[in-house]
């Protein structure tokens, strides 16, 4: 993979449409990033991104949106046919020209991801403990593999499981149980920022808000930063304090996760929370309205709004038109043509 930019000093400019930093920069400022597999399928679009020391933000988007294949260009995950541009500053330093060695340093330590389908990011073989040991072992050199198994008991303990579980094999764990061994191995090093890419989605209800909990405390307790991917509106609502919708790759929407869930300036923000309506919220036991179709293939993407062909309220120049993200009113932004013009007591209006 590449990088087309150099590294930035710690105040960099700001990206249009980002406010201007003020003092330190934030723990993780993402500037127009673009992954591009095998040349032809651009799977993100220019993507910006912003999360403080202890702010959890949420990103959302249906299957093939780009979500994962963001998560993993955040800490170049992804595989060598997929080229990056942009920026990805971690606490100012950019992931995407980081020396290699740098780089596994900056992975678990600054940064470390809980993935998707805990059973297949578990060593079958390997008892837990020593998974969660590893990542330790490999940051330190001066731990012990003693002191290391010791810390893994600790950590399992601080995700709700007895430390004697340390000796169990994946298998002999419930979904519940390997996803909060994930958590604990993603704590394993003291991440700043955690990126958990649908952390719950395999789980059943009542196991998925179990474990959100529990993520929430933790960055609650360790003024890290979240960064959570779900397909669920509503779960990202509950959990996060500002989110991004994602369609196509792109960002269309963002703003205070509960105003974007409860009021979504942007079409395809509203279809998604109309999809998943809250959980014992009376006025939403109606059936959800489903979005008709299905998003684009990125290798196949419409002209104008990638969104046109789906949208219930399209104009004939959304067929024509792209829209970038526009301010829609206090925090919000929106890329969609019919959002109005930001009020006028907000500060931070551009028109
Ligand atoms: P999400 O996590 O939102 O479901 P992904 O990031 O997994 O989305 O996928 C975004 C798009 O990129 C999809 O169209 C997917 O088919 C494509 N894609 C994902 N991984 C690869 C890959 N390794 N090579 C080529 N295309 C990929
Ligand atoms: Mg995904």
């Amino acid at each position: 993979m590449t990088a087309t930019t150099t590294t930035t000093g710690p105040e960099p400019s700001a990206s249009p449409g980002l406010p201007e930093p003020v003092g330190d920069p934030p723990l993780l400022e993402v500037r127009n990033l673009t992954v591009t597999y095998g040349g032809t399928v651009p799977a993100v679009r220019g993507v910006d991104l912003r999360v403080e020391a202890g702010q959890k933000l949420g990103i959302a988007g249906e299957s093939g949106c780009g979500k994962s294949t963001l998560a993993l260009a955040l800490l170049r995950l992804l595989p060598a046919t997929a080229k990056l541009t942009g920026e990805i500053l971690l606490d100012g330093e950019d992931v995407l020209t980081m020396k290699w060695g740098r780089l596994r340093a900056v992975r678990w330590a600054g940064a470390s991801i809980v993935f998707q389908g805990a059973m297949h990011s578990l060593n079958a073989v390997h008892r837990v403990g020593d998974q969660i040991a590893e990542p330790i072992l490999l940051h330190s050199t001066k731990t012990t593999p003693a002191a290391a198994r010791k810390r893994a008991g600790e950590l399992l303990e601080q995700v709700g499981l007895p430390a004697a579980r340390a000796q169990a094999y994946p298998h002999e764990l419930s979904g519940g149980q390997r996803q909060r061994v994930m958590i604990a191995m993603a704590l394993a090093c003291d991440p700043r920022l955690i990126i958990a890419d649908e952390p719950t989605t395999a789980l059943d209800v009542m196991i998925q808000a179990q474990i959100l909990r529990l993520i929430e405390q933790l960055v609650a307790d360790q003024d890290v930063g979240l960064i959570m991917i779900s397909h669920d509106l509503a779960v990202l609502a509950d959990t996060c304090d500002r989110l991004s919708v994602m369609y196509a790759g792109r960002v269309v929407e963002e703003g205070p996760a509960r105003q974007v869930y409860a009021e979504a300036r942007h079409p395809y923000g509203r279809a998604l929370s109309a999809a998943f309506p809250r959980i014992g919220d009376p006025a939403s036991r109606r059936a959800p309205r489903g979005l008709p179709g299905d998003p684009p293939d990125p290798a196949a993407l419409p002209g104008g709004c990638t969104f046109h062909p789906r949208c219930p309220v399209a104009l004939d120049s959304c067929a024509t038109e792209d829209q970038e993200l526009r301010e829609a009113g206090g925090e919000r932004r929106a890329a969609c043509v019919l959002v109005n013009a930001p009020a006028a007591d907000d500060s931070r209006s551009t028109s």
